[in-house]
């Protein structure tokens, strides 16, 4: 077992609206050790992006609010930080990267100075210094020419360059931890696979732990070890790319394997999930699940169920893997 960065512990955000209380996040509980990557994994309203909102502290408050929980990084516990603390463990310690890089970068401003400001402002560097390592950063992320490249708009640089840029601007204070936030969804599909191996390579490199938010399974199983799978704000699976790839347990899971589009392989249709992620202000009784499971029995439709954890290391949230279900599946 390596040695834990991150224990996000019974973590639970909720949105205060007019239309009623929003559990966009209820009760999650993971850890990521040093160097590891986790994929987190579901569809919009999942909760996914929350998550990492949440460990970062950049959730918008009003109307949300961390209402229980302990996020700790190396032991560290980030909900008890003040604001100018958290300033400085974003940047310093974890970095993040969102999914549309034009609208995170600024037009006006070269994107030399936008990760030269970065280091300024977390290292003790002078300017000339700071563009040597913008420069440098600009190197790391594959950016040809960088020398000259420090100098472009964003304007100037394709999709794909400018994600590149946002990399560079997360990693150029070193952060232990790195989350990606659907980084590759707005970019071309030959693109994304580059997007994806540079962040393998860094996380090899490097040594950073990643978290990879992601709707998309396939895009998990390229870069990270570990998987949770989240619906409705709550983690319903959680094992290895391998374990979860194999064999998923969660009918979720396997649903979200069957919408993976397999080349080569036509089907008539493609596999999709029928139904939709309930309203997180008026969640279903029983297993939030069970209006869209297959699978589902008089217990799902009443119980919630608990998140089982087996012997195998694996976690699951389904009635499938308790005694419970046997008996009353079979009334
Ligand atoms: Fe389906 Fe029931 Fe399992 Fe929920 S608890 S996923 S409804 S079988």
């Amino acid at each position: 077992m390596g040695e834990k960065l991150l224990e996000v512990k019974n973590l639970s955000t909720y949105f205060y609206t007019d239309e009623g209380v929003v559990y966009a996040l209820d009760d999650v509980s993971f850890d990521l050790d040093r160097g590891e990557a986790l994929g987190i994994v579901g569809e919009s309203g999942s909760g996914k992006s929350v998550t990492a909102l949440s460990i970062i502290r950049l959730v918008q408050s009003p109307p949300g609010k961390i209402v229980a929980g302990e996020v700790l990084l190396d032991g560290d516990n980030l909900l008890t930080k003040s604001k100018a603390e958290m300033r400085h463990i974003r940047g310093e310690k974890i970095s993040m990267i969102f999914q549309e890089p034009m609208t995170a970068l600024n037009p006006v401003f070269t994107v030399g100075h936008q990760i030269m400001e970065s280091i300024l402002i977390h290292q003790h560097k002078t300017k000339k210094e700071a563009r040597e390592q913008a420069i440098e950063m600009l190197r790391l992320v594959g950016i040809p020419a960088p020398e000259k490249r420090v100098d472009d708009y964003p304007h100037q640089m394709s999709g794909g360059m400018r994600q590149r840029v946002m990399i560079a601007i997360a990693l150029c204070c070193n952060p232990q931890l790195l989350i990606c936030d659907e980084p590759t969804t707005a970019l071309d599909v030959t693109i994304q696979a580059q997007i994806l191996e540079l962040i393998r390579d860094i996380r090899e490199r490097l040594g950073t732990s990643v978290i990879l938010i992601t709707h998309d399974l396939g895009v998990v199983a390229q870069v990270t070890d570990k998987v949770i799978i989240m619906y409705a704000g709550k983690v319903m699976e959680y094992g290895t790319v391998r374990q979860i790839f194999t064999d998923p347990l969660h009918p979720y899971t396997a649903a979200l394997m069957r919408s993976i589009p397999v080349i080569g392989k036509q089907t008539e249709r493609l596999n999709v999930i029928r139904g939709m992620v309930p309203s997180l202000s008026k969640r279903p009784d029983g297993c939030l699940f069970h209006p869209r499971c297959d699978e589902a029995c008089e217990l799902c439709r009443t119980v919630r169920p608990d998140l089982i954890n087996l012997p195998d290391g694996r976690q699951v949230r389904c009635h499938k893997y308790t005694d419970k279900w046997e008996e009353k599946s079979h009334d």
